[in-house]
């Protein structure tokens, strides 16, 4: 197989800019794999340095030490040679963010030779669809209110709030007002509490009837006494869930939230997600600001896994271009892509 990996900058539209005008631009890197008989799969690394410490620097280098290795083997055919590829590019570098991207091409190669979609290879013939949650940045509370409504309009049941800012109160009383009492709201803190604030700041937010409170603090013990603490309030592990498995003596927490980069791609989420599951956590999947490729690549793997809790991979809608017809949510679902592969008409966004 000949590899090759191409960076582009993807632009993120007005409404997510830090400040009105301001240019921000979210690096992904497409992977074209391509047999001798003409075959190509797709894939997408996306490192995101601000959430995983992963450079996209350092993921091209680990990519190309992957290239060197597929450069010898044929494509695979069935999902036996495709671990063995995966397993002799973890020998010559285990960064998960750009295996991820080499396990996603692999399943797309085979599923374009066999003619079936990456479910269909997994089993899933017939996938349901999948709930997911609308996201809602840590913004002023009228505006989150107004996001919080339009989300609710679209026929979604769950909503994802940043939180960890010193107006997440009223955030969340305007959010909750907006929506009513049905609506499941997730509080997101991407670790911004501490041992000694957390479980005032819990109890405190709590009250808005929160589902799960995601990664309130960064490491292992504090979210374990966090959790234990608070029996009657949920929380969900996301920065830290790698590190959690990898731990992997006891449950912490209710939940992991696993994503395709950190895991490794389609292969390792399903791992993660069996070995989540056997310590007894409640899993959920969402994307690092994926790309379509990257969002198809955990849908397929959604329909093997089906998560336990919303899902939170409606993010495609935070790029400043259309997102692909068969990754646009309905009633805050979406469904595993048709094949074959990953799916049809992905490639255009890139
Ligand atoms: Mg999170």
């Amino acid at each position: 197989m000949i590899a090759t990996a191409r960076l582009i900058n993807v632009g993120l539209s007005d409404a997510l800019r830090p400040t009105a005008g301001s240019p921000q631009l979210r690096p992904l890197i497409l992977l074209r794999l391509e047999t001798s008989d003409g075959l190509s799969g797709h894939g997408e690394a996306a490192p995101l340095e601000a959430y995983d410490g992963i450079s996209t620097e350092r993921a091209l280098a680990a990519l190309e030490r992957h290239q060197m290795v597929l450069k010898g083997r044929p494509g695979p055919t069935d999902p036996s040679e495709l671990r063995e590829a995966v397993a002799a590019c973890v020998t010559a570098d285990p960064l998960p963010q750009a295996l991820a991207a080499v396990d996603m091409a692999l399943w797309d190669l085979i599923g374009r030779r066999s003619g079936l979609s990456v479910h269909e290879l997994l089993g899933a013939s017939d996938p349901s669809p999948i709930p997911l949650n609308a996201t809602i940045g840590a913004v002023a509370p009228a505006e989150a209110a107004a996001e919080a409504a339009a989300a609710h309009e679209a026929g979604f049941e769950a909503l994802k709030v940043k939180v960890g800012t010193p107006d997440d109160r009223q955030r969340l009383k305007a959010v909750r007002e907006a929506v009513g009492p049905d609506m499941l709201i997730r509080a997101d803190a991407n670790g911004a509490w501490d041992r000694l604030t957390a479980p005032e700041r819990l109890r405190a937010l709590a009250r808005f009837d929160i589902e799960l409170f995601e990664e309130p603090v960064h490491g292992l013990e504090v979210t374990e006494a966090l959790a234990r603490g608070l029996p009657d309030v949920a929380v969900s592990l996301d920065e830290s869930a790698s590190a959690a498995l990898a731990h992997g003596a006891r449950r912490l927490c209710s939940a992991l939230c696993l994503k395709v980069s950190a895991s490794g791609g389609i292969s390792g989420l399903i791992a993660d997600a069996a070995r989540a599951r056997e310590l007894g956590y409640e899993v959920y999947i969402a994307s690092t600001l994926d790309g379509p490729l990257g969002i198809a690549a955990a849908l397929h793997a959604a329909a093997v896994v089906r998560p336990d809790r919303h899902c939170g991979l409606a993010t495609l809608g935070r790029f400043d271009r259309p997102v692909p017809t068969a990754l646009q949510p309905t009633n805050g679902l979406i469904r595993a892509p048709a094949g074959p592969g990953l799916g049809d008409r992905l490639l255009n966004w890139y």
